[in-house]
């Protein structure tokens, strides 16, 4: 199977590191998203990741130029139906991500594969939704995207291995190293990375030490290169909240409840870096 144009839905953290790595992989990239502003912060965002590799020597200054040259910024979902494999990168809730494959699955070709970038949500359950669900994979990158190495590849119980293999390739062909993993709530990075960063913040929320302490823990105990809690902040502390709430709900274990102070922070409207304020402060 040729994959030439590959479409993007969803502009925000990782649908821009997605469009990124294809574009500059030299795919066609089609990227969607609900509203102009979106697009216009993502297109923002990867002109200055690309200007930073190419002031590091990673990629060339033509490199540079192509890649911006093939991404395809529109507002109309219908524009997806030219694309030859697109993978969803939208908000972390099954309705909203329920939506949209039905609507991609209605106007996309039927042999076309349909992926996933979430970090939680059933796989199975969202090929069940289409007419495809033997093309419906997760496809599970790592932030920031042009940086980490890691593609999570989820298969669904429907998924097949032909399927399997694409999406492999797909993740080699982006210099990319794919694992493969079945479908379970959390697959296997955040089903053991998430209750660590919940674990940080019941610490911090009962007052066993400060953020900036428990970061230092981790990075000088660990040689975590980041403390649990600045990568939260990066992740962005409303998905964090939306992954352990898949984690609490699909396997029903109690250790999995959301920390309170989490629930209270994304309440507040402090998501971490993008909106400025988290477990730290940050500029925007
Ligand atoms: P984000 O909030 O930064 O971006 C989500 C984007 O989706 C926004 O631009 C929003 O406008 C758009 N969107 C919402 N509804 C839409 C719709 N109906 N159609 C098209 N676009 C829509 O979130 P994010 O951090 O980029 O996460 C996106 C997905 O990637 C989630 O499934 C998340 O679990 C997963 N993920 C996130 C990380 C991370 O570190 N942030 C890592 C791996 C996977």
């Amino acid at each position: 199977m040729q994959i030439r144009r590959v479409g993007v839905v969803g502009a925000g953290t990782m649908g821009n590191g997605i469009a990124h790595v294809f574009a500059r992989s030299g795919y066609a990239v089609t990227l969607y998203d609900v509203e102009q502003r979106f697009l216009d912060r993502a297109l923002e965002g990867i002109k200055k990741n690309l200007a930073r590799e190419t002031a590091k020597a990673k990629i060339t200054a033509e490199q540079e130029a192509a890649a911006l040259q093939n991404i395809t910024p529109v507002l109309d979902l219908a524009r997806l139906a030219e694309c030859d494999f697109v993978i969803e990168a939208a908000t972390e809730k099954f309705e909203i991500k329920a939506e949209i494959f039905r609507e991609l699955d209605r106007r996309l070709r039927p042999e076309t594969i349909l992926a996933s970038n979430t970090s939680s949500i059933s796989i199975t359950k969202i090929g069940a939704l289409t007419k495809r669900p033997g093309q419906v994979i997760g496809m599970h990158f790592f932030n920031p995207v042009p940086v980490m190495k890691l593609v999570e590849v989820i298969r669904g119980l429907a998924t097949l291995q032909e399927t399997y293999n694409v999406v492999r390739e797909l993740a080699i062909a982006l210099d990319k190293t794919p694992v493969e993993v079945n479908d379970a709530p959390g697959f296997v990075s955040n089903r053991v990375l998430m209750p660590l960063l919940n674990e940080a913040m019941y610490t911090v929320m009962e007052g066993v030490a400060t953020a900036e302490a428990v970061d230092e823990v981790f990075k000088l105990g660990m040689a975590h290169p980041m403390g649990p809690l600045t990568l939260a902040d990066f992740i962005g502390l409303d998905v964090c909240l939306d992954i352990m709430r898949v984690l609490h709900s699909g396997l029903g274990d109690p250790k999995y409840r959301p920390c309170p102070l989490l629930i209270k922070m994304v309440d507040a409207g402090w998501l971490g870096k993008k909106s400025g304020r988290g477990f730290y402060e940050y500029r925007l």
